[in-house]
């Protein structure tokens, strides 16, 4: 009897190729996945050596080689969503012909599940450092220009420091250099530039370092992580947000999201937690935002008001998000963000479950 061979289950391993001209070297990853986008390629080339990381679900899909010959600086990233193929195009220094790629380091063309990966780093130049509040700055990293990140909505990305000769590493979440983007103009997406506000505290260990940093020092950044999904906001109805203190930040990205993007979207209200009024971050510009669109509203609660203070006091309860966590149909499609200091997360998720919310319409924003 013959064999008939059976249709295996088709292997979902990416693969590259590569090819050159006289000037230019493309690498072509086939990475087998419709919805490829930009957020999911994450390349980094410093002098001949060349990572190339391709995110697929919970897998990681890396080239990790030596180039054979030197490239120039800044390279092109061309990705075919619908084919899930992916070119890296770089720019030869010398005419050379090049007999190979180049070297393949140790975790070369390796696909493997993304926690056992490892978090690479990269150095960012400090351009800018404003302001927020009285302990609060807005700091903008540079990416090198060899680099090819975004940091998806949602996401963080972890810092690293050498103090008093021990590595630290922190996580922060990156946000848009304002709220009143115009947001049709992609420049303030430019890609590279990240923008994240960071609380100095007068006893931190890590803040305190960056804090001293010099603007044109650089500072390690990793590569983004995060369990938050996109897709969880695109269908809602209303949004809810509730913040405390920087637990704001990854509520900067998610809210501009929902405005421009979630066409579904009918009403959005972010419950922002703080001690003092003057500890509100972005204050006028999310009264601003409130203002220029009807569908977002915005609700100050403080823990440790003045006497003169006339909104909300007090810290997250059951009584107080009773209030102020109403589905504005019968029906909504509901989802509800929440982010802080660990039990004003873990209170908050207990008293929306205590009022009939289930998991899928949460999300904790966690370490
Ligand atoms: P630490 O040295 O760890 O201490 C911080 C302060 O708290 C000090 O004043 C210290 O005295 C006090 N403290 C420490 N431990 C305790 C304790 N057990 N009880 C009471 N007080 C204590 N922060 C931001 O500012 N912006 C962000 O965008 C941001 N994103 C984050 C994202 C994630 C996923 C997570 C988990 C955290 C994020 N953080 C963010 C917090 C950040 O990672 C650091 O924890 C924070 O910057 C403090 O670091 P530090 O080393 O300066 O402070
Ligand atoms: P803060 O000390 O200024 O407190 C802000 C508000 O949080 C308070 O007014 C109060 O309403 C609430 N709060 C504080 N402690 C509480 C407690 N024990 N129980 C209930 N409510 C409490 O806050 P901060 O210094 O800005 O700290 C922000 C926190 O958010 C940090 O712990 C940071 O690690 C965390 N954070 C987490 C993420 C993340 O997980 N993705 C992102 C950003 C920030």
């Amino acid at each position: 009897e013959k064999n008939i061979p059976c249709t295996s289950a088709r292997d979902l391993t990416p693969s590259y190729d590569w090819f050159q001209t006289d000037g230019l070297i493309t690498i072509v990853i086939y990475t087998k996945q419709k919805d490829m986008n930009a957020e999911l390629v994450i390349v980094d080339c410093q002098d001949k050596r060349l990572r190339g990381e391709i995110i697929l679900a919970d897998h990681s899909y890396l080239i990790e080689l030596d180039l054979d010959h030197a490239v120039r600086e800044g390279f092109d990233v061309n990705i075919a969503e619908k084919v899930g193929k992916v070119e890296i195009i770089l720019k030869k220094k010398d005419n050379v012909h090049w007999k190979v790629l180049g070297r393949p380091l140790e975790s070369h063309n390796t696909f493997i599940k993304r926690t056992d990966r490892g978090l690479f780093y990269r150095k960012c130049k400090l351009v800018s450092k404003t302001e927020v509040t009285h302990d609060t700055k807005l700091f903008c990293l540079m990416l090198p220009k060899s680099t090819h990140l975004q940091v998806p909505t949602g996401q963080h990305v972890y810092l690293k420091q050498v103090i008093a000769g021990t590595e630290v590493v922190k996580p922060y979440t990156p946000i848009l250099p304002s709220l009143m983007l115009d947001f049709k103009q992609p420049s303030c997406h430019d890609g590279a530039h990240i923008y994240l506000m960071i609380k100095i505290y007068s006893r931190g260990l890590f803040t305190q370092a960056l804090d001293r940093l010099q603007i044109g020092d650089y500072i390690s950044v990793s590569s983004p992580e995060g369990n938050f999904k996109k897709s969880q906001v695109q269908t809602s109805e209303d949004l809810f947000l509730l913040a405390a203190g920087t637990g704001f930040t990854p509520m900067v990205k998610l809210l501009n999201f929902a405005l421009t993007e979630v066409s579904s979207l009918r009403t959005l209200k972010l419950i922002f937690f703080n001690k003092k009024e003057d500890d509100i971050l972005w204050r006028n510009q999310l009264e601003e935002l409130a203002l220029k669109d009807k569908r977002f509203e915005v609700q100050f609660v403080l823990s440790e008001p003045t006497k003169d203070w006339g909104g909300k006091q007090g810290k997250i309860s059951l009584s107080l998000l009773s209030e102020c966590v109403k589905r504005s149909r019968k029906d909504s499609k509901v989802l509800i963000c929440i982010c802080g200091p660990t039990p004003f997360t873990e209170q908050g998720v207990e008293c929306l479950r205590d009022l009939g919310y289930s998991q899928e319409e949460m999300h904790a924003f966690t370490a």
